[in-house]
């Protein structure tokens, strides 16, 4: 179902009237975890300010150690819909939990995102495939592309086929940085399935000062859109610090990917 066998034109996601997919670029920003309602709501004003449609930011959150914080959880959800309707952001917020789901829609979650760690979580894959929410399905990493492609057919199978894949970087034996950017992964992709393809540089470099790098990378590659971790003031943030931009920092990519790209 994900297949360009299966439909030959790109498709086009529509969220909450923004279009994901086709001839534009979209750029998704926002914090890695929501904090409170005043940081949040600087976030959304930073996003909405440099041009962005659409708003992440995750209340509950995959850490890898359990004494890390964990996310806000369901009152998250609340200080981060608070925050992007004053902008009309559509916002994008990571499930990793089946019994969660009721939650997430009667909150409104715009998008689904399934975190790298989940990408071959079927179960969760089969309970989304039955909503009717669009899903960003980030890549495993360490998944092939062929396994990442079938996790979106678990998803879609089960009826829901707004699926947006996002290559968030690669484990390899570098360690320079925290992941490896398969810029590859993107025209592979794009060519095997008909759904958007998105990256995103924060996870993959994992610091700040190559998101722009690896984004002119992306958008050049033909990616349908960014994710992009951003924070009022990164330094005081409690989740991946070191990778996240500053209002200005997002402002000014915004403009330099307005010289390569269409961004809508
Ligand atoms: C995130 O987007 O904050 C996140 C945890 O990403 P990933 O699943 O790619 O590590
Ligand atoms: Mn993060």
């Amino acid at each position: 179902l994900v297949s360009r066998e299966f439909k030959s034109t790109d498709t086009v996601i529509d969220i909450a009237g923004v279009p994901l997919g086709g001839k534009t670029v979209q750029i998704i920003s926002g914090p890695c975890s929501v904090e409170s309602q005043e940081q949040m709501d600087l976030s959304a004003k930073a996003v909405h300010e440099a041009g962005c449609r659409l708003m992440r930011g995750g209340a509950f959150k995959p850490r890898t150690s359990p004494y890390a914080f964990q996310g806000l959880g369901d009152i998250g959800l609340d200080y981060f819909k608070n925050a992007a309707s004053k902008y009309n952001l559509p916002v994008v917020t990571e499930l990793m939990d089946v019994r969660k789901i009721d939650l997430f829609l009667e909150k409104g979650v715009d998008v689904i995102q399934i975190g790298t760690r989940n990408m071959q979580n079927f179960d969760l894959l089969k309970e989304v495939g039955r909503l009717d929410v669009p899903v960003i399905l980030k890549r495993g990493m360490s998944a092939t592309i062929k396994d990442w492609l079938m996790a979106a057919e678990y998803i879609a199978a089960q009826g829901n086929q707004r699926i947006i894949f996002a290559e968030r970087g690669i484990r390899t034996f570098e360690t320079q940085y925290r992941n490896v950017l398969d810029v590859t992964a993107i025209p592979v992709l794009k060519k095997e399935t008909h759904l958007p393809v998105i990256i995103d540089p924060s996870h993959a470099g994992g610091k700040a000062w190559l998101v722009p790098a690896l984004s002119r990378a992306a958008v050049a590659v033909g990616a349908d859109g960014l994710l992009i971790e951003t924070h009022p003031c990164p330094s005081e943030a409690w989740c991946d610090a070191d990778q996240a931009l500053n209002p200005q920092q997002l402002k000014d990519l915004m403009q330099d990917l307005a010289g390569i790209a269409h961004i809508l």
